[in-house]
């Protein structure tokens, strides 16, 4: 195993704290410094290991170094580790192949870059040239990634560095049942409300001309927000009267994540005009992709170019984790493990009054943290406390939402039931350890 001396950690630290920008907080008062992984565990330079039910940010998706991306790679990069996009391979077209045969309706054609970021970037651009607008609706609470376009997408203040600086993003209200401004419990008759607000939106904020609609089909680094049962049928709809595209990101949410389908928006049953995806599509290995219509794809007329995008080394490792997840049905395997998870979540809850509520899809469930169940008021403190205590008992978890306050789960789609409960006995302690300091 590949430990570290002490001194060597806490030269990791320094060095992180006097050579790195500091706009990238790590978790933890006191930051992890990894260097194994393996399946659901890490190990850090000290020796110890944990249990992670975060997997980078959903990213390792079936688990760290799994032996067949790794042997892909390997092999991969010790063939042809580099091209750009001026040249044709055969990793970059099987996989972009594979991508139509899973993506909904008739997304067929894709563009690879190196993150979710551009991957954000290259569907609004696309959007905006192929409606000849400029105008893109997108839902607060989102999070686009970190660009200047993405940030002004972005819409939690925390991630927004510059003052609005693109003009033509206008947000609407996420569709956020637990606080909805509507109706407690917030169901389908909402729909309508929260439709209305981007109708408006539309017709008062913009020239009436959108480009697209924007959403993350559950709302990641908002906290895991699903959305109620109806929004995106009439949202899509919406837009669609008003001749804009919908652009559904799914960079969280694809790839099985949310169970029982490759992508979020299958719940709703919407196809979306451009889609974009990025972490767990390769396993960890820098990917992102835009997929479209082909009549949208087409209308990027101008030339451009992605040099590291859709990279074979990248490419290998999406190719063969796609091979593990239709091999392992991971869309099954999330909604099987999603539903435990998801009851020992439940079953907490009713233990801690502080676990305001509990959400999520598939193995993509959260827990939002408040002072107390009448008032509903964030706790960010408690938030932070239990992501605390659950790493002193060696179990990783994430951290989101507008003020911090929501607690993420998300481990490996290929978690077994053993994994599952012991992860879930961990928060348990955990949680004991928050209600005994409150
Ligand atoms: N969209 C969503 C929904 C995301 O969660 C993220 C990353 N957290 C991004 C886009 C940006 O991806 P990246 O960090 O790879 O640029």
């Amino acid at each position: 195993m590949t430990t570290m001396k002490t001194t060597e950690t806490q030269a990791v630290k320094a060095g992180h704290r006097e050579f790195l920008f500091p706009c990238a907080p790590p978790f933890y008062e006191d930051p992890i410094v990894l260097v194994e992984g393996q399946g659901m565990d890490v190990v850090d330079a000290d020796g110890r290991t944990y249990l992670d039910f975060f997997g980078g940010i959903l990213t390792t998706g079936i688990g760290h170094c799994h032996p067949d991306v790794v042997a892909r790679v390997r092999e991969q990069i010790g063939t042809l580790g580099h091209t750009s996009t001026m040249y044709l391979t055969e990793p970059q077209v099987e996989y972009a192949r594979r991508l139509a045969a899973i993506a909904p309706g008739a997304l067929q054609k894709s563009f690879f870059t190196n993150s979710g970021t551009e991957a954000v970037e290259t569907a609004v651009m696309l959007a905006c040239m192929y409606t000849g607008r400029s105008e893109i609706i997108a839902l607060r609470l989102g999070y686009s990634g970190r660009s200047v376009l993405a940030t002004n997408l972005t819409a939690q203040h925390g991630w927004r560095p510059l003052a609005s600086g693109i003009a033509g993003i206008k947000h609407v209200m996420a569709p956020y049942p637990y606080r909805c401004p509507f109706k407690s419990p917030c169901d389908e008759t909402c729909v309508d409300k929260f439709g209305d607000d981007l109708e408006d939106a539309i017709v008062t904020t913009t020239n009436g001309r959108p480009a697209a609609f924007f959403a993350e089909t559950v709302l990641g680094v908002g906290g895991f927000v699903v959305p109620p049962p109806g929004y995106f049928q009439r949202a899509a709809a919406i837009i669609r009267s008003h001749g804009g595209l919908f652009i559904a990101d799914e960079v969280q949410t694809g790839f099985g994540r949310t169970g029982d389908h490759w992508f979020g928006i299958e719940h709703w049953g919407v196809e979306p005009d451009i889609m974009v995806m990025a972490k767990t599509i390769a396993n960890g290995m820098p990917l992102g992709a835009t997929i479209a219509r082909p009549e949208i794809a087409d209308a990027w007329t101008a030339k451009t170019i992605s040099t590291y995008g859709g990279n074979p080394v990248s490419m290998a490792a999406a190719i063969a984790t796609n091979d593990v997840m239709v091999r392992e049905n991971v869309p099954r395997r999330s909604a099987e493990r999603g539903a435990q998870l998801r009851a020992g979540l439940d079953e907490l809850a009713r233990q801690h009054e502080w676990m305001g509520d509990v959400r999520g899809l598939g193995l993509m469930q959260a827990i939002e943290v408040v002072t107390n169940r009448e008032s509903r008021t964030p706790s960010t403190d408690l938030a932070k406390r239990l992501h605390e205590a659950a790493k002193d008992e060696g179990l990783l978890l994430g951290l989101a939402g507008l003020h911090g306050q929501v607690i993420r789960f998300a481990p490996s789609m290929l978690a077994t039931e053993e994994q599952v409960a012991d992860g879930l006995e961990r928060l348990s302690r955990a949680a004991d350890v928050v209600s005994a300091s409150r």
